[in-house]
């Protein structure tokens, strides 16, 4: 970096606080050199995930979590224990959350079901005793 005195215009040394020739005090280099100030990525930032802090689990360690929710009501317990902080492994917690999720979905997608097979059934049965009492001699 090459800095010349303001006042005399003579090229100063690197490392010189005042000009050699006439004595008048030069600024420091860093003050000439660009900001060295926090390096600024021209990119976006990446999305703040949490998810990105937790190491995942193994392939094992994942089947087998899956092959013990299969099982019923252990597998609910066991994920409702996992969710609600009964492991150290955040990412059994995170697998054991979107379990519990996905149960819930299930579950209201088979309420559904059932709440529409059971209306069906019903307005199946109410039409078939509503001919036997209009015809109550048919049988
Ligand atoms: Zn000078």
């Amino acid at each position: 970096m090459l800095r010349f005195c303001k006042n005399c215009g003579l090229l100063v040394p690197h490392d010189a606080r005042s000009c050699p020739q006439c004595g008048a005090p030069v600024p420091p280099a860093a003050c000439t050199a660009p900001q060295q100030g926090p390096v600024q990525p021209l990119y976006d930032t990446p999305d703040r995930d949490e998810d990105a802090a937790v190491t995942a689990m193994s392939q094992s360690a994942t089947t087998a979590a899956l092959i013990l929710f299969a099982i019923p009501l252990v597998g609910l317990v066991l994920s409702l224990v996992w969710s609600f902080g009964g492991t150290r492994n955040p990412a059994r917690q995170r697998l054991a959350r979107a379990y519990l999720i996905r149960t819930a979905v299930v579950a209201v997608a088979f309420a559904v079901f059932l709440l529409v097979g059971a209306l069906v059934l019903s307005a199946v049965l109410h039409a078939g005793l509503t001919y036997y009492y209009a015809n109550p001699y048919f049988w």
